[in-house]
Parts: C-alpha cells; sequence; structure tokens
C-alpha cells in the first residue's frame, strides 16, 4: 500500500512537471506583437545585435540625418541592447530591396503600382525564427509622397509625411516587429500626413522588451 501511495506521488510529480513544460510552451509562442512563424515561434535577430545597417546611395543626403535620429531613439528605447548600428553611408551595390546578406535602407523612385499609396516596406528574410536580413524601401515615387527632413516638428507642413516617424516605423518591422492597433504606438499601420509619431508608445516598449 505505501509503495503504492509513492508511486501515485511520481505520477503526479511527472504530471506536474508536463504540464508546467507545456506552460513554458505555450507562453514562448506568445506573439508580443512580432511576426510569427508557421510554427508560431516570434522571428527576430535574437542576440545577432546590432542589426547592422547600410544606407544606400540612393538615399538623398538630407534624409541621413533622421535615419540617424530613429536609429538613435531605438537604442534608447532597450536598458542594455544597442539594437542598430548604421555601418555604411551612400552604400552602392543593386538598386532595389534584393537578398544580399546586408540590410539596406533604399530610395525608391518607382513603386509597385497596387501599394502606390505606401510610404515605404520593410522585407524580412528568416530562417526558422532567426532573421537574416531586414531591407527598408521608401517610396519616393515622383509626386507621390513629401517628406520632411527636419528635426523642428512645427516647421512640417500639413502635406508632409514626417521621415524620422517612418523611419522609427520601418526600423520597428526590421526588428521584426509587426503592426499594432494600439493608440500612440509607433507600429500603427498608417501615418498621417502633417502629423509627427517620433516616440515610441508603452505598447511599443512592452512588445521590444518581451523579445529583445
Ligand atoms: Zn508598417
Amino acid at each position: 500500500m505505501r509503495q503504492r501511495g509513492f508511486l501515485s506521488f511520481i505520477t503526479l510529480v511527472i504530471l506536474a512537471l508536463l504540464l508546467q513544460a507545456c506552460g513554458r510552451g505555450f507562453e514562448a509562442q506568445e506573439a508580443c506583437n512580432f511576426l510569427l512563424n508557421n510554427n508560431s515561434q516570434r522571428v527576430s535577430w535574437k542576440a545577432r545585435l546590432p542589426v547592422r545597417l547600410h544606407i544606400h546611395q540612393s538615399v538623398p543626403t538630407q534624409y541621413y540625418r533622421p535615419i540617424e535620429l530613429a536609429v538613435e531613439h531605438w537604442n534608447q528605447s532597450h536598458p542594455e541592447q544597442k539594437l542598430f548600428e548604421i555601418v555604411g553611408y551612400g552604400t552602392t551595390g543593386s538598386s532595389r530591396p534584393t537578398r544580399d546578406g546586408h540590410n539596406v535602407i533604399y530610395w525608391l523612385t518607382t513603386w509597385d503600382q497596387p501599394h502606390s499609396r505606401e510610404q515605404g516596406r520593410t522585407t524580412l528574410h528568416w530562417a526558422g525564427s532567426q532573421i537574416l536580413e531586414a531591407d527598408i524601401a521608401i517610396n519616393a515615387e515622383p509626386g507621390r509622397h513629401s517628406f520632411y527632413a527636419g528635426d523642428e516638428e512645427y516647421l512640417m507642413g500639413p502635406h508632409q509625411v514626417d521621415f524620422k516617424s517612418l523611419m522609427i516605423h520601418e526600423l520597428g518591422h526590421a526588428l521584426g516587429m509587426a503592426h499594432m492597433q494600439s493608440p500612440g504606438s509607433v507600429m500603427s499601420p498608417y501615418l498621417a500626413s502633417g502629423v509627427s509619431r517620433r516616440e515610441l508608445g508603452e505598447a511599443d516598449v512592452h512588445s521590444l522588451l518581451c523579445e529583445y
């Protein structure tokens, strides 16, 4: 009798351990507003930080500063990790986003028609749940968007798109973050003209620290 009691205790312990293991497995699949792969795992850079960024030669030099400021803002939003580092200015090579092992910011004067209203687009390449490359393209089709490159928000025209805000959004995608409807999030899908959205919201920071 005593032995049987002991056995059932062992069974309970094993069950409890199994349940815990299941619990942990489920937690690991929490989206935290990140892209998920087919196995419902978050797609990210893991420990391969900082993301090394190149600015393509197509990007006009007046936009270097807002890119730098957007990078700085992300870096300051994490207490320990440096998230991004700009390693190249005026980089040559392919003039459009292409899978070449480099993370490049492009300035495109032609854009695919069904999406011509897009302000920018980030393309990720990953294997398993590890991001290997992120390319950011800005829609600079003539007559489409007028970008504001300055730092003083009050000088932005009502029909201009704040470039720093746009870069902060696309850099979020480059980290693996998805769109978020939460008010105040820099990952909201739409950025209206004449509006700046330069500060990470609470939900963005929560999402960032959930994965990194
Ligand atoms: Zn987006």
